[in-house]
């Protein structure tokens, strides 16, 4: 039953629109970019940095809160689908939504306010606008005094943020408008209190792990991470403090999807095996409830030992990221994440005795970046030897510490494909020169015959496409398609 009509004047003070409550909540990836936007990574999608485009995390997390507060959640997923933006505004108004909240990112962000303008033009003006994802919690309501076309902005848990938006509209916790003290955002101390992601609301077949075509889902299993690395977003975006869901209810979430038919998973964490004993734990119950599953996610070195790793391994895990970062232990001061050789090394050949794919993350371009750190860096790999590498450019996302230290220098750094090319130009190295040694460094690593070696052994078995995949998903590109 409608509560009161609740009215505001729009910022442009030429229309009213309603304030709650929204029944129709239509979730929005704007057609502006293959972006990763799940709140903690905000990387542009290329084929070498984010491995398979993955489905919308907080979107299935916050239909879930709209769905259980009573509402009507739809999620578009643009550029995973290829729309357009007149594509998406045509689709967005056949939902016939009470509001519309897009996801937008650091480098995608001009583009999404022009896809908000560009929907305002078309909506009734009952509909409210608003924005979701990283710059929320890093521009704060300046976005909305910004842009006109935005009537809010959504930070917090997706489901409980999305629920309160639901019942109670623009007054909602976790709602920021910039003209009322809202709430602050809703944080749940324990993640077994929230509703499961509601997958309903996408279409799994489009997303599908790289090479095999077999259709991903990404499983949220811990939030938030202790560590202080300078230029992550995880402390801005999910609190400093982990939280851990139940094995068991992951375990069994897990085996719920593979019944439906998928079989490969992200299990997202900050650091995977923060607690080695609930890690454990995880493993055993994934075994145990869903012997199926076969998964990837990611971690720390440090938290790393031989019998956590085995004990995921037997859960199913097959590929685990290790954020290194760099080998210089002078720049690994700087930015708060200090690389210990023989913490890596001992990681990835627990790494090996366990069947466990590992992947080293390598982050160059930061300010202090200089020819000898580059060198230190390749003799880490060498000496470490991870199975697989991936490289970013470093990136100072708004609201992170690297980003403040670099504002009190004075630099100012852009890149709109967020961490996949440089943002700047640190002064001890050109970006040339950068991408000279970051070429010689990846051909040195993948012309070792130990690391084909591994990879065949680890990845040979769970990747080899199945031809019932590869028949699956020619099925699923050709047939019509319905829903987000
Ligand atoms: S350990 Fe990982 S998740 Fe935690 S702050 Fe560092 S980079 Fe971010």
């Amino acid at each position: 039953m409608p509560q009161a009509a609740e009215t505001r004047q729009a910022s442009d003070g030429a229309a009213r629109r309603p304030v709650a409550p929204l029944r129709r909540i239509a979730l929005v990836l704007p057609p502006t970019g293959p972006y990763c936007r799940e709140d903690r990574c905000q990387s542009y999608f290329s084929a070498d940095l984010v491995p398979s485009m993955r489905p919308p995390l907080e979107e299935v997390e916050a239909a879930a809160g709209i769905r259980g507060a009573g509402g009507t959640p739809w999620v578009l997923d643009a550029p995973a689908m290829g729309l357009s933006a007149a594509a998406a505004i045509e689709q967005v108004l056949a939902f016939t939504p009470d509001a519309v909240v897009l996801t937008g990112t650091f480098g995608s962000l001009h583009d999404d306010v022009r896809f908000a303008e560009a929907l305002r033009a078309r909506l009734p003006q009952s509909v409210c606008i608003g924005l979701r994802g990283a710059p929320v919690y890093a521009f704060g309501a300046e976005l909305l005094s910004a842009h006109p076309a935005l009537d809010f902005l959504v930070h917090g848990e997706p489901e409980l943020s999305f629920a309160a938006l639901c019942a109670q509209g623009l007054a909602g916790a976790g709602v920021v408008r910039s003209h009322l003290p809202n709430p602050p955002a809703p944080w749940a101390t324990s993640l077994d209190a929230l509703p499961r992601a509601d997958r309903t609301v996408i279409d799994p077949t489009r997303y599908r792990v790289r090479g095999t075509f077999e259709p991903q889902a990404t499983i949220h299993v811990q939030r938030g991470c202790p560590f202080r690395c300078t230029y992550c977003l995880v402390g801005t975006v999910s609190g400093r403090k982990a939280r851990h869901r139940d094995p068991l209810d992951v375990a069994d979430e897990l085996a719920e999807l593979t019944a439906q038919g998928t079989r490969f998973f992200y299990l997202r964490a900050e650091t995977l095996t923060l607690d080695r004993q609930w890690a454990r734990e995880l493993g055993d119950a994934i075994a145990a409830r869903a012997p199926k599953a076969r998964w990837v996610s990611a971690t720390r070195v440090e938290t790393a030992d031989h019998k956590t790793l085995q004990a995921l391994a037997r859960g199913g895990c097959y590929g685990l990221s290790f954020g290194v970062e760099t080998g210089s232990v002078e720049l690994g001061k700087r930015i708060e994440k200090v690389p210990h050789l023989g913490r890596a090394t001992e990681a990835f050949r627990a790494c090996d005795r366990a069947g466990i794919a590992s992947l080293m993350y390598l982050v160059v371009g930061f300010w202090w970046e200089t020819a000898q750190t580059l060198d230190e860096t390749r003799r880490f790999i060498a000496a470490a030897r991870p199975d697989l590498l991936t490289t970013f450019w470093a990136h100072p996302y708004p609201g992170t510490a690297y980003h403040r230290q670099l504002t009190e220098l004075g630099v100012v750094a852009h890149s709109a494909q967020a961490q996949a090319e440089p943002a700047l130009e640190p002064p001890g190295i050109c970006i040339d020169e950068i991408r000279r040694r970051v070429k010689r460094l990846t051909a040195a690593h993948y012309a070792r015959p130990a690391v084909w070696a591994s990879v065949a052994r680890k990845l040979g078995p769970v990747l080899l496409p199945r031809p019932g995949a590869w028949l699956r998903h020619l099925a699923d590109t050709f047939a019509p398609q319905v829903g987000g």
